[in-house]
């Protein structure tokens, strides 16, 4: 059996950036990923989008990751040739009652270090986006979009270029403590290959929506510690062509109370497509295998077209010419969240309990991940440098 130093579970944009940043301190990696190719669960299907950070409560790990993952993000993009836009994003209100909850966000993301935030009055916001209609905005003008598919390819190809072993097509079916090293035992999704085992000092979980299965695998007791992840539905609607261009920034309504979501909001692509999205839809059951591992591209992403009436009345105030029949049902994502409603932080955790030393978990890791993936990855890095030590 041969051994390396990290195995990271997970080749989603957090794992790549990961393995990326692991293999850069010259350890020896090998990056496990289930599907055919790398980033192609939630890390395909989001917004896209690099966010800002002035949603999160201040101090906390996603408002810290977020905002230096953002600057990150926007420089690795640049270096690897990655497609991103600083295209700028808008939060509106709708009336003169959400005007008090545009200045908290501007304080909040002013004190979580949000480059650039500025209120604009109805006429300001009519001169920066004539598509839009509302009575008042913060305008964030360091959001971007990207193409997440291909940073998480960057990551892996700079991760490669580092000397990590990217296997694809292959998925962790065992973890097992064996003295000091983690005994890792791999499936391979291919006829033509065998699986194998390997032992490793260190094992990163960036398994996304199987993070909790993984940990539990470890022997994690993930109940006790609130680690089942509540999966929810994002679902896309996109919106007819004959509307390219008529909205140029990101537009997001005042977020809903509870923290879930960011709101149905106007998302653009690199390539100028127009989408509203995402939604937030409970499943009524876990659409995962009552145990064990499946592929995320297995699970059902089918947008209930009926969703569209619901999608057009949350947005017509501010897109005041959309007409229900401009909406068709696009794609969905599946969000991997710590709480069914409400907050809760991404966990990033060196185990440090007998049994479960070498194991860095993390959980829970739901919008803005995507962004935050850089800052999680160096995280994560700091932690198994503790584990080699
Ligand atoms: C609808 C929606 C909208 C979002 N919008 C945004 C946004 O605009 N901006 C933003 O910053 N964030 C956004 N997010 C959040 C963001 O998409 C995620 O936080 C991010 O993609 C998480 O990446 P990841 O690498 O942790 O997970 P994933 O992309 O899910 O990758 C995990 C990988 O682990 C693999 N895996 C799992 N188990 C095993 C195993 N046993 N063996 C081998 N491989 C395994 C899976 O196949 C998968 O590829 C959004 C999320 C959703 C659902």
């Amino acid at each position: 059996m041969f051994s390396i130093d990290v195995t990271i579970v997970g080749g989603g944009v957090v794992g790549c950036a990961t393995a990326a940043a692991c293999a850069r301190r010259g350890w020896s990696v090998v990056l496990l990923e289930q599907e055919a190719d790398v980033g192609r669960a939630t890390t395909s299907r989001n917004s896209q989008v690099c966010h800002g950070g002035m949603y999160y409560p201040a101090g906390t790990l996603k408002a810290r990751y977020c905002v230096t993952g953002r600057r990150l993000l926007k420089e690795f993009c640049a270096e690897a040739q990655v497609g991103y836009d600083e295209c700028g994003k808008l939060i509106v209100a709708a009336d003169g009652t959400q005007i008090g909850e545009l200045e908290r966000l501007h304080a909040l993301g002013t004190e979580n270090g949000v480059e650039d935030l500025r209120l604009l009055d109805r006429r300001e916001l009519s001169r920066l986006e004539p598509g839009v209609t509302a009575e008042a905005a913060l305008w964030s003008p360091r959001t971007g979009i990207m193409d997440a598919e291909g940073v998480a390819r960057a990551y892996a190809r700079q991760a490669a270029a580092s000397g990590a072993q990217v296997m694809t097509g292959a998925r962790l079916v065992g973890l097992g403590k064996s003295g000091r090293m983690w005994d890792v035992v791999v499936e391979a999704g291919d006829s033509a290959r065998d699986g194998w085992r390997h032992g490793s000092r260190c094992v990163i979980n960036a398994a996304g929506l199987w993070a909790d299965r993984v940990a539990a695998l470890a022997g994690i007791d993930t109940t006790a510690r609130e680690w089942n992840l509540h999966l929810s539905r994002g679902n896309y609607f996109a919106v007819d062509t004959r509307h390219a261009g008529r909205v140029k920034h990101l537009v997001y309504p005042v977020p809903p109370a509870d923290g879930s979501t960011l709101g149905v909001h106007v998302c653009l692509d690199l390539g100028g497509r127009m989408r509203l999205g995402p939604d937030f839809e409970v499943l009524d059951a876990d659409p995962r295998p009552a145990a064990g591992f499946g592929l995320d591209t297995d699970l059902d992403y089918r947008v209930d077209p009926e969703r569209a009436a619901a999608f057009h009345e949350g947005a017509r105030g501010f897109l005041p010419w959309l007409e229900p029949g401009d909406l068709t049902p696009d794609m969905s994502g599946i969000r991997p969240k710590l709480c069914a409603h409400g907050f809760r932080d991404f966990v990033v955790r060196r185990e440090t309990d007998t049994g479960l030393e070498g194991l860095v978990n993390l959980v829970g890791i739901d919008s803005p991940g995507l962004t935050s993936a850089p800052a999680l990855a160096a995280a994560a890095a700091d932690l198994a440098a503790e584990v080699l030590a």
